[in-house]
């Protein structure tokens, strides 16, 4: 999966130079310009790591960033502090706020990319794994194939990033709309219907083999993979 990168930057010229650089680099972004907005952002659908500005009208950067810190949400959200202030008690302060990281503005495009890997390997190394697994369930992304215990699954390759999706993210519900975006893309046109008809699929396929029934459907949210799997 494309991990997602949210940017709170309020500099249009760097949050722009920013956006640029990581989609070139393979990644997805959404942009906030203020406080409030990446807030908005976070609670709407959490990223796979922030990039942060120190300088933020209103809500400041470290102030969202102890936010993301106290919600159990975003707790354990990889955050990387954006700032052009360079001394040491500052860096300190920025640490202690709970960033995983710190880059000093200005910074090469190339250094920043650098971090946010090295970042992302450390904290979500299932975005970079060659196998996923829930329980009883292991897919191997190389190969390109899933397997419960000594069986192999046969899945279609809508149902298989479906499931990628679920692995990637275990107990995590989704709801029909975010699995649609994430699993058919954003510029699809799509009927949130076909979500349930792949589900269902996928499901099937995994109940065929495992003898349960992993996909847990949340009434009026949506679906999540149990984390212990089957
Ligand atoms: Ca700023």
């Amino acid at each position: 999966m494309t991990p997602r990168i949210l940017v709170v930057e309020d500099e249009a010229a760097l949050a722009t130079l920013l956006s640029y650089n990581l989609e070139k680099a393979g990644f997805a972004v959404s942009l906030a310009s203020t406080g409030e907005d990446a807030l908005l952002a976070l609670a709407e659908e959490p990223p796979d790591l922030v990039l942060l500005d120190w300088m933020l009208p209103h809500v400041s950067g470290i102030e969202i960033c102890r936010r993301i810190r106290r919600e159990p949400a975003t707790r354990d959200l990889p955050v990387i502090m954006l700032t052009a202030r360079t001394e040491e008690a500052d860096r300190i302060r920025g640490l202690e706020t709970g960033a995983d990281d710190y880059v000093a503005k200005p910074f090469s495009p190339g250094e920043l990319i650098a971090r946010v890997r090295a970042l992302l390997r450390r904290a979500r190394p299932e975005l970079s794994a060659e196998e996923l697994r829930a329980g009883a369930i292991v897919m191997n992304l190389a190969a390109h194939r899933v397997h419960v215990g000594d069986g192999e699954i046969e899945l279609g390759p809508t149902e298989f990033r479906l499931l990628r999706h679920f692995l990637e993210h275990p107990g995590r519900v989704y709801s029909r709309e975010a699995i649609l975006d994430a699993v058919w893309g954003r510029d699809l046109h799509v009927e949130i219907r076909t979500v349930d008809v792949h589900v269902g699929r996928l499901r099937k396929a995994l109940r065929d083999a495992t003898g349960t029934d992993p996909i847990r459907t949340v009434r009026g949210a949506g679906y999540s993979l149990e984390a212990g799997g089957a």
